[in-house]
């Protein structure tokens, strides 16, 4: 498996919404440690408003615009304007096409990832969505570099993000609500950097 096609990438994109459904009440109680307790309400609503918005395209960049518009207009909050940058930049990376070879998957998700740190004026180390997702598309292109299949390139971002994901525990959140906490924050793994860590473990489950 050396490319993702369209049915695939919806596979990915509905399965991440089941996972998301799953855990949205431990999406939230993250939340609720250090932030106002609603990511996983949010994130629930918008990727179950996107399971509606993907049956129609035929394109990769035409089916992950939908997914962007509708995760920027549904999820709302700070996650909503990141997720949909993130697959907006995706869709813009791949273009109009059926499929993406895996070095081609692998550079949109680079631009990606960095689309979130510029939205977000945000970088890895600061206790956001970012800690997962820069790791696990690291992750994802070294893999991919060393020639391995679509499968275990997804394995290794998935557990990258979890290592990422984990890691973000002991830091101190420099952006977003957590950051009000201060040293508060310190203790307490980020809602974000969990939902995104999701992201990854649906790829690896749909390919
Ligand atoms: P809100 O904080 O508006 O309630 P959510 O609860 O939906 O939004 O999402 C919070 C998550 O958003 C955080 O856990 C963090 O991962 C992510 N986040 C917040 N600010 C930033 C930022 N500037 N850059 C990247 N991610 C961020
Ligand atoms: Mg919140």
């Amino acid at each position: 498996m050396t490319s993702i096609d369209v049915p695939l990438a919806r596979s990915w994109i509905t399965r991440y919404a089941e996972l998301v459904d799953e855990h949205a009440d431990e999406l939230t109680e993250l939340d609720s440690a250090i932030g106002d307790a609603d990511h996983g309400i949010n994130m629930r609503r918008g990727m179950q408003a996107v399971l509606d918005a993907i049956d129609g395209p035929d394109q990769l960049d035409a089916l992950f615009k939908q997914v962007s518009l509708t995760t920027l207009s549904k999820i709302g909050g700070t996650a909503g304007p990141l997720y949909g940058t993130f697959f907006l930049r995706l869709a813009t990376a791949l273009g109009p096409v059926r499929t993406a070879s895996n070095d081609e998957f692998s550079a949109a998700l680079q631009q990606a990832v960095e689309g979130v740190g510029q939205r977000g004026k945000s970088e890895p180390g600061e206790k956001t969505m970012l800690d997962a997702l820069a790791p696990a598309v690291e992750g994802f292109k070294v893999r991919v570099g060393e020639g391995a299949e679509l499968p275990e390139a997804a394995r290794a971002a998935f557990e990258a993000a979890e290592v990422g994901r984990d890691s973000t525990k002991e830091m101190l959140a420099r952006k977003g609500r957590a950051s009000y906490l201060g040293e508060r924050s310190i203790g307490h793994i980020d809602p974000g950097a969990t939902s995104a860590t999701y992201l990854f473990q649906a790829l690896a489950e749909a390919v």
